[in-house]
């Protein structure tokens, strides 16, 4: 399954957030396919709309969908003294789906910064540049072994000789690959590179307790949005200690203490579902007496290949997804009145699943 990583450098936070997240993490036991690992912790996805078809269902049992997180933690420690990564480093980040990059905006005199004084945009830059130098030699050697086939004029080297290069140029002005801008048949070759800066990325910037309801008043948040906003990315503010406090906390209690905060969400619940999004992971529902539940599958799956998550006979014997889009659902508040409605279609094997699909899948055994 698809993971998020958690990257950092040391004492920026990570460990904090990770914590957090272990605390408000699902028990492994409720998500079978999910790893046991001490680095990955599994998230349940909040999602407001497993709620709603809940109370319209009224099921014996709901149950949320989880991915994961994967802390890459404490191996960064070379970064400070301007040595590499280290590759051990490098490969975690290399099997990863997508980056989380803590950056610290807290002041704390009491907890020593790396580089002496809190300055995210350094620090990322010292992250994102062990990656990007990762990346020029993958790109470079992949030039050198394509560029005979190229004097051959082969055509698929040719493809691909024309993005390693755009790729190193971008490289070689420190900027990550995922800022360019590719064809639909180079973003395939650039797939297959497997480069570090191609990954989908986030920031996650860590302020103290009194900041995180007006975190625009924070300068060095603001610096981390206007770095991110040039490559597109998105900023999450957290403040990681008190997201641990949070992740103990559930329903009534939780929205109290937010609201002495002063936020509307946690910001651990802002990251999930943003780091879902970065996955490009959706959910869809089923919804029957038993069970009303959500499901992760990849933005662009076919019915089958979505029924398959469930299990792999619904794959098999795939015959049709009785569907109906979860707006129509509850606007008609009633699976029997969206039916009379025309709202509930047949899709057949082509069908391409949407988030908020609720689906009854039929099958053959
Ligand atoms: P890591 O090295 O990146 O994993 O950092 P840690 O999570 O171990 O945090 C380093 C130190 O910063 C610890 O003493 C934490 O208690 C502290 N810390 C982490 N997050 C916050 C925060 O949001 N506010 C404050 N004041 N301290 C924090």
């Amino acid at each position: 399954s698809l993971t998020a990583g958690i990257v950092g450098l040391p004492n920026v936070g990570k460990s904090t957030l990770f914590n957090a997240i272990t605390q408000a993490g699902a028990e492994s036991a409720n998500y079978p396919f999910c790893t046991i690992d001490p680095n990955v912790g599994i998230v349940e996805v909040p999602d407001d709309r497993l709620q709603k078809l809940t109370e319209l269902v009224k099921p014996k049992k709901t149950v949320p969908t989880a991915f994961e997180f994967t802390d890459i933690a404490g191996i960064v420690k070379g970064a400070s003294k301007g040595e590499g990564l280290g590759n051990q480093f490098l490969s975690h980040i290399r099997q990863v789906d997508a980056i989380c990059q803590v950056v610290r905006c807290f002041e704390d005199e009491n907890i020593t910064h790396v580089s002496g004084s809190v300055n995210p945009i350094d620090d990322i830059e010292v992250i994102n540049l062990e990656l990007i130098l990762a990346d020029l030699e993958t790109v470079n050697k992949r030039l050198e072994r394509v560029q005979k086939l190229v004097r051959q004029k082969d055509k698929e080297a040719m493809a691909e000789h024309e993005v390693l290069e755009k790729a190193k140029e971008a490289l070689e002005n420190e900027t990550p690959v995922r800022a360019l801008q590719f064809t639909e048949e180079q973003t395939k070759i650039v797939r297959g590179l497997h480069l570090l800066t191609s990954k989908p990325t986030l920031y996650v910037a860590n302020v103290s307790e009194d900041e995180v309801a007006n975190a625009s008043n924070n300068e060095h948040v603001q610096a981390v949005r206007d770095f991110a906003e040039k490559e597109g990315a998105q900023v999450i503010v957290v403040c990681a200690k008190i997201e641990s406090e949070i992740a103990e906390l559930e329903g009534e209690e939780k929205e109290e203490f937010l609201q002495e905060l002063g936020i509307e969400e946690s910001g651990l619940d802002q990251l999930i579902k943003a780091a879902y999004n970065l996955l490009g992971l959706a959910t869809y529902f089923t919804a029957g007496e038993q069970e009303v539940r959500a499901w992760t599958f990849k933005e662009g799956m076919t019915a089958p290949q979505a029924a398959g998550i469930i299990h792999s006979d619904f794959e098999r014997g795939f015959i049709r997804a009785e569907t109906v889009a979860y707006d129509d659902l509850l606007q008609a508040g009633k699976m029997s009145i969206a039916k009379e409605q025309g709202k509930v279609r047949l899709e057949g094997k082509e069908y391409i699943v949407k988030d908020g699909d609720v689906i009854h899948f039929r099958f053959n055994v």
